[in-house]
């Protein structure tokens, strides 16, 4: 007998799962925005000029292949700190911050889930909606995973009421996610000011507050400016800890680049912090690979290529506005007479369409636009090209 005989097929990813529905449609004008991987004005994969750069020098310094320690690249790590804490960062300078390289986001969400499963914490609460993979990772770590208000889907607004009232009622101890910038999916982050509120509310109760960067640089197009509420919460005295991605803003999703960070008391307190994140890694998959942490710190190294990067970042968040004041218009061409606002005021990568589910799976057959199930359009695969035709689909559905 097999020993795999009672093996069911699992059901498919859902925003995976639905590249591969696409990739079977051979329907000559579909369109899929599904995944959120930027794509350039002809719709294709998109690697960063600084990014070639940094390959090419890296190719010509005859580089080793031996192992990174477990933390990985120690160089890479300190300049993501940098990246996202501000070179000027008091905390950064005082060695209170201190971090590990992690498998892109993913890879540090689950690696935090798993240190704070083991030293106790029993529950985390993610914003309502979130990221759709967040729950799964934190609920394979052991914690229970719990929703506070964010979206409010009669308004196409953030719900900043609901989530300070649910952020009070959080039991000592909860670690509460906040998505840092350009939140996936609904793309609406809170005001300056509604995040100095956060950061008063926060310190009042006994929480431990876990950032997910996934998007510096996409939301307002300059890196700096999108880390202002990491930077506002650890100016406020908050002890945070925070996964940075790289995927999104240097366009390197493949090579799975990340950082897991924790700001201490001290710094020994959060180098006690990062010995134990190395514990849950070394079992895990033993240390990261060195290749694309290696054109981050090539590119952040050498302030010309940094400010290639910077200008090529912005170039790709200029293009999705753009889009978005193209496909707001090109509904409106198309005869939609509903309020397509929240397109142009939402940020980052995505569109919260307000699509019901009913709706997205009708626009697929009847249209072949894939979109996820929730409604979210991802923008960056938007262009001059399809954005009419992906708004008479949502027109023709939305009616
Ligand atoms: N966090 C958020 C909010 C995301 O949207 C994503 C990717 O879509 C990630 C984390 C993780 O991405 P990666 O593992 O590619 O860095």
């Amino acid at each position: 007998t097999s020993p795999w005989s009672f093996f069911e097929m699992a059901p498919l990813d859902p925003i995976i799962g639905l590249n591969e529905q696409f990739q079977k449609d051979d329907y000559p004008s579909k369109v899929i925005v599904g995944v959120g991987a930027y794509r350039d004005e002809k719709g294709k994969p998109f690697v960063l000029p600084s990014v070639r750069k940094a390959e090419k020098i890296l190719a010509e310094g005859g580089l080793d292949m031996e192992y990174a320690g477990i933390a990985g690249e120690p160089r890479f790590v300190d300049l993501a700190l940098e990246f996202a804490y501000g070179e000027d960062s008091a905390a950064l300078k005082e060695g209170r911050i201190q971090g590990v390289q992690a498998l892109s986001g993913t890879g540090g969400l689950r690696v935090f889930g798993e240190m704070m499963k083991k030293h106790g914490s029993t529950t985390l609460y993610l914003p309502n909606p979130s990221w759709g993979n967040h729950k799964n990772i934190f609920t394979n770590s052991g914690l229970e995973v719990k929703n506070y208000r964010y979206y409010d889907a009669d308004n196409s607004s953030l719900d900043f009421e609901g989530m300070v009232h649910d952020i009070k009622s959080m039991p000592a101890g909860s670690i509460v996610l906040l998505h840092a910038c350009a939140h996936n999916p609904t793309g609406m982050d809170p005001t300056l000011e509604q995040w100095k509120e956060l950061s008063s509310v926060i310190k009042e109760q006994d929480l431990v507050t876990f950032f997910d960067c996934a998007y510096q640089g996409f939301a307002s197009g300059d890196a700096s400016k999108d880390a202002a509420a990491i930077r506002m919460f650890v100016e406020d005295g908050h002890l945070i800890s925070m996964v940075q991605s790289f995927s999104k803003n240097f366009g390197l999703y493949g090579q799975r680049v990340g950082a897991l960070s924790v700001v201490g008391r001290d710094a020994e307190e959060a180098k006690k912090v990062v010995s134990q994140m190395k514990t849950v890694i070394r079992p895990m998959y033993s240390n990261p690979p060195r290749h694309g942490a290696r054109l981050v710190t090539t590119i952040l190294e050498d302030p010309q290529l940094t400010a290639e990067f910077r200008e090529e970042c912005k170039g790709m968040a200029d293009r999705i506005n753009t889009m978005r004041g193209a496909l707001k218009d090109s509904l409106e061409s198309a005869g939609s007479t509903r309020d397509w606002s929240h397109i142009t005021d939402q940020i980052g990568m995505f569109a919260y369409s307000g699509l019901s589910n009913e709706q997205v799976l009708e626009m697929r057959a009847k249209h072949h636009v894939y979109c996820t199930g929730d409604g979210r359009i991802s923008m960056a695969g938007v262009t001059s090209d399809n954005v009419d035709y992906i708004a008479n689909a949502i027109h023709d559905v939305a009616k």
